[in-house]
């Protein structure tokens, strides 16, 4: 188990921390923003950045006071940081003696092929792979993992993805996977903690992270775009632009504002018989397809704020939208969230 306590870092002009993470025998994915803090969170446990504060335990032993090589943990970075020269082999084997976990490492990871071909001969992919044996051969008591797959191309990044999910889940050690990928981070993880100008926003599983951010920037990060501002009148009605809808506001109380969100796959085009609170009429402003879905801004005659809603194709041309200006959409209640 890897703990860390009120760990804090800082630099002149930013600050990491306090953070309270515990990480177990699981894979916790730090998913955040560029400049958020994930390198330097890293570097922290890694011990290459002194920590200005706080505690970093790995099984019970405290690391914060000893060097990088004596922490027992494997640090892999977004660019492999193979040595160059070496075979693939070579590199794999520099930092360590043992034999059966290497070649049991190689085979996993698809390696057999391309042991004697020097590195710089490897496709990215590859590279990635090298670099994550390196560091496992060593059999250390934690990884960490900091965007190993944000340099490579989309159909290589999804296979790996699943391949390192299927690596991970065979290791039974503390593994920290850094991410500005929601996808990287959903596919390869037990947990998600969002970080956000070096604070920690919320720890939970995918499903609970997506379903129920906790603050407006958990939200807007893991794809939820509609986050609107509004009030609580009754037990499951909110007062949103001067329109009553139904929401499942009943942790909350009466009177409270609040932020309510709902993701854009939630959101639901009404048929023009329908009426209820939550159904709306609006002009579509945006139309974007993107392969597997479609992406449309609708403004609604009582708000301001465009709510955006995704279809699938099938949906979207059932309902022939190419042609239309004009929509009914729906806000389905269970969906609603409130922040
Ligand atoms: P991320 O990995 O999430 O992109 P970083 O941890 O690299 O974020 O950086 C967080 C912030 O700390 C950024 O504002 C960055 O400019 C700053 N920073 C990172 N490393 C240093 C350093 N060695 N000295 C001063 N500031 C740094
Ligand atoms: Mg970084």
């Amino acid at each position: 188990m890897l703990k860390l306590t009120d760990l804090v870092t800082s630099y002149d002009a930013f600050e990491l921390g306090p953070i309270d993470l515990t990480v177990e025998n699981e894979v916790l994915a730090v998913l955040g923003p560029s400049g958020s803090g994930k390198t330097t969170l890293l570097s922290t446990i890694a011990g290459i950045v002194d920590a200005d504060g706080g505690t970093t335990t790995l099984n019970g032993t405290e690391l914060t006071e000893r060097p990088p090589e004596d922490r027992d943990v494997a640090l892999v970075f977004q660019d492999g940081a193979l040595f160059p020269h070496m075979t693939a082999e070579e590199n794999i084997r520099y930092a360590t003696t043992g034999t059966a976990r290497i070649d049991a490492l190689i085979e996993t990871l698809e390696l057999t092929g391309m042991l004697d071909r020097n590195v710089e001969t490897l496709s990215g992919g590859e590279r990635q792979r090298v670099a994550l044996a390196r560091s496992l051969a060593t059999e250390p008591d934690a990884l960490l993992l900091d965007e190993p797959l944000a340099n490579l191309d989309a159909p290589i990044r999804r296979r790996l993805r699943h391949e390192l999910w299927e690596l991970f889940t065979s290791l039974d050690i503390p593994i920290v996977y850094v991410t500005h990928d929601q996808r990287d981070a959903t596919v390869v993880s037990d947990r998600i903690a969002v970080i956000h100008d070096g604070k920690v926003h919320q720890v939970d599983t995918p499903p609970e992270l997506f379903a129920n951010p906790e603050t407006p920037f958990v939200a807007s990060f893991t794809g939820n775009v509609n986050v609107f501002r509004a009030r609580v009148t009754d037990h499951d009605r909110l007062k949103w632009s001067g329109r009553q809808i139904h929401a499942p506001t009943d942790e909350h109380d009466i009177g409270q504002d609040v932020r309510f969100c709902i993701r854009p796959e939630h959101v639901s085009v009404a048929p023009s018989d329908v009426d209820h609170p939550n159904v709306f009429r609006g002009m579509i402003t945006k139309n974007i397809y993107q392969g597997s879905s479609h992406h449309l801004s609708v403004q609604l005659k009582h708000s301001t704020d465009p709510v955006r809603l995704t279809l699938s194709p099938r949906t979207y041309d059932r309902l022939e939208l190419a042609e239309r200006e004009q929509l009914r959409i729906k806000l389905n209640t269970n969906y609603i969230h409130i922040i």
